[in-house]
Formats: structure tokens, sequence, C-alpha cells
């Protein structure tokens, strides 16, 4: 609710790009419950490393390239199925639909094709996912197909000079092809863009059970930690869940402790804080603003009064208070990337309620493929290929449903075997 800006890619229904070759290859959709994936989910070791090279790339070096199928040697990845991780994740990542499962209104969900170059990939998608999505309570938008490709950047660099803000509408993909969205939700106090509301506190009335919602252009989108796309769980290192337009990965809130992949698993923090202001009236670098210009007054959730939070301008970033920067990101070893790689992170609280910038914040990183901000396709390279390596997606873990099938299947199994050997259970033993 409240995102403009991209109405325009309504009437761009076409669904070309869900009708390529990619459909007839067969692959495991890692998402839903099978014995495999309970197998897999519940008792494949977590969180070792290779131990091998340690050693942080230096910034501007396509992190994963020793992973590139061509050199015939594939660099495990802990933790997850390894047979399946030989190709840079920047390609294997993304949750292909191979089977033509579909998701809200019978859209074909995730993501249609992936095709790349060496220095791009192109991920085409309906923006719909496979999990359930909706009702939107006080939302009249619905959700719709939004027939989108957008183009990542291989070899992501940092913007030495100006950073780009991120915009409103899509800042980046999550791996099912769900838009990303900033902090912003279009309005501002008194239209005056000094004190903007904060998407996630004024919209969340509109989110469904998995914190998303769409505009009136139809993108269902999160702002936030996408709790529906993966389980956040300290014991283990969150999944890669998306890439910024910048080309840089996006993590789940759980990672390692330390920036080597020591320590162990922890949440990683944001930097910011709420500002300790009992009035709207300086911004955060202590500008003082004119007395039209102020917001509400800091208190409760009464008008005029509006708590902290209510507006992106009620935080500050703090260096050093939490893990990460000023973007939400960090450099630091990663499943995917032994070698290291800069990467943002879907930042929450220790309630595991969302945790302010959310994802990026109010800026990119990273040198930003501007042509992914306008509504529909970007242009394919004519000698861009398509990825047809194993759709593996994120490592999904099972879901609470399926965590139940699970359980369920495995305590039927053990069943079956102590039926099997006609012996008594020896409970206790
Ligand atoms: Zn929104």
């Amino acid at each position: 609710m409240g995102e403009t800006g991209k109405g325009a890619d309504e009437s761009d229904d076409s669904d070309e790009s869900n009708s390529n070759s990619d459909k007839k290859r067969k692959g495991s959709r890692p998402q839903f419950a099978r014995a495999a994936d309970c197998a897999w989910g519940l008792f494949e070791p977590q969180g070792g490393r290779s131990g091998r090279d340690r050693t942080l790339e230096p910034e501007g070096v396509r992190p994963g390239v020793p992973e590139r199928a061509s050199n015939g040697a594939a660099r495990a990845r802990p933790g997850i199925r390894t047979a399946a991780h030989a190709d840079p994740p920047e390609l294997q990542a993304w949750l292909r639909n191979t089977d033509g499962t579909t998701g809200y209104a019978g859209i074909l969900a995730d993501v249609q094709t992936v095709q790349y170059t060496d220095d791009h990939v192109w991920v085409s998608a309906t923006g719909i996912p496979s999990y359930p999505i909706g009702p939107w309570p006080m939302n009249p938008n619905d959700a719709t197909d939004q027939d989108y490709r957008v183009r990542i950047p291989r070899i992501p660099a940092e913007q030495t000079g100006a950073k780009t803000s991120t915009p409103l509408g899509r800042i980046g993909a999550f791996t099912n092809g769900v838009a990303i969205y900033n902090p912003l939700d279009a309005f501002s106090f008194q239209n005056r863009g000094v004190w903007n509301q904060n998407a996630v506190v004024n919209e969340a009335p509109s989110f469904d059970s998995c914190l998303g919602h769409a505009p009136p252009n139809g993108e269902y989108h999160h702002h936030q930690n996408p709790v529906c796309l993966y389980t956040a769980s300290s014991p283990q290192h969150s999944p890669l869940v998306g890439f910024a337009f910048d080309g840089y990965p996006i993590y789940g809130a759980y990672g390692y402790a330390n920036t080597d992949g020591t320590g162990g698993i922890k949440r990683i923090e944001s930097s910011y804080r709420d500002r300790d202001i009992a009035h709207r009236q300086t911004l955060t670098d202590g500008t003082a603003l004119a007395p039209a210009d102020w917001g509400p007054p800091v208190g409760s959730n009464t008008p005029p009064e509006q708590p902290l939070g209510t507006y992106v301008e009620d935080f500050e970033y703090v260096s050093g208070l939490g893990d990460l920067d000023e973007f939400n990101g960090r450099f630091a070893v990663t499943p995917e990337y032994p070698a290291g790689t800069y990467a943002y992170y879907a930042t929450t609280n220790s309630d595991g309620s969302s945790a302010y910038p959310y994802i990026l914040g109010s800026e990119y990183r990273g040198i930003v493929d501007a042509a992914n901000f306008a509504p529909g396709q970007v242009a394919l390279d004519p000698g861009a290929l398509t990825y047809t390596g194993p759709a593996t997606g994120i490592p999904v873990l099972p879901s609470r449903g399926s965590f139940l099938i699970c359980v369920l299947l495995l305590a039927g199994l053990g069943l079956a075997r102590s039926t099997g050997t006609r012996k008594p259970r020896n409970v206790g033993s």
C-alpha cells in the first residue's frame, strides 16, 4: 500500500517469459517435505567449513569464481547438499520453477529463467512466491503477475563516489523472484518529505502472515525479513535469500559470529537504533529544522504523538553498535563464499521481529545497475546463456507443517523398522 511510480507495469501482462523451455526440465524443489529433505534438514551437519582458503578477497574480485564448474573442482558448501553446488551462487541460488508450480491466483511461482554472461545474470520472474500469500487486510490491492526481468551484476564493486539511494519499488530480488523494497512507504508527515514513513510500521496492518503485500501495480513484496522464505534459527547460518541490484548477496538473519567464519552462529545485528529524542525538530546529523519541517511529537500511538520508529528519521546509525555498516552489510565468510563476500543481511531483533533498516539501508553500497529501476524487462544480451544447473534454490528448512510431516515420516520409518525386527522396542536404552 502506498508505493507509487510503477503502475504502468500493470498493463504489461504478457506471459512470454513463462513459456520458456526451462519448464521442461524437472528438478528438485526443496521447499516441499520429502523423506530425503527430512533427512537433510534434520541431520545434515551444519556450520562446519572446509577450512580451505579463509583469506578474504579484495574488493572487485568476483566471489565464488573458484566454484565455477568449468574448473571441474567444485568446492563443497558446508551444511548443504554438496553435489548440487558446483556453480556460482549468483546462478545457482535462484529458486527456479522447473515443474510448473503455481502460487497465488494460479500464477507460475518463483523464478522462471536464469540467464547469464560473464558479467551479468538476468532473472525472469512473476514475482509470485510458491508459498501461500494473502489475504491482505486493509489493503485494496491484489498481487499480480509482474513478468519482470532484472539484471544482476556478477562482479559487484563498491561505489566509491556518491552512493545511490534505494528508490521506491524494487531494489533487489529474493531468490524466489519476490521483490525487495526499501523501508519507505512513499508517504511523509504533511507530505513535506522530511519525516518519511517507515513502511514496516505504518503498513503493518496490510501485511499477510508472510509480511508481504502489494501496491496498486500488484507487485507483491517484502520490506523486511522474508519469514516464509526460510526459517531463521540460531544454530544454523541463514541461507542466501536474495541479491540487491548492486550485485551483493543478501542473507537471512543469522551468520557467522566472526567475519572469518569462526565463533559459531549468531543473530547478525543492525547498527541502527532509535534516536534519543522527545521532539522531531532535528535531523539525524543534528541539523535543526525550521518549525514548518518539524515532525509530530514523540510519544504514544495517540495523535498527534507518534512513537519512535514511525519515521525512518527516528533511527540513527552508530558505527560499531552491531555487526553491520550503514548499508546493513559487512564483508564476511559465508557458506556460499568461503573466501568471503560483502553481503547485506535481513536483520531481526532478539524476539524475531524485523530490525531497521531491515534489508538494505537508504543507500546501496555498490555500483547499481539502474536499468532495473524501470518497470518491465531489462534487455537481454543476445549472447546470454540459459542456466540449466541444478535448481536448488536456497536451502529452505522444513516449514512447521513439513517439519511435522518429517517427524511423522521418520517416526513411521522407525516403527516400520522396529516392526520388521519383530522385537519389542527397548525404550530407554
Ligand atoms: Zn510495501
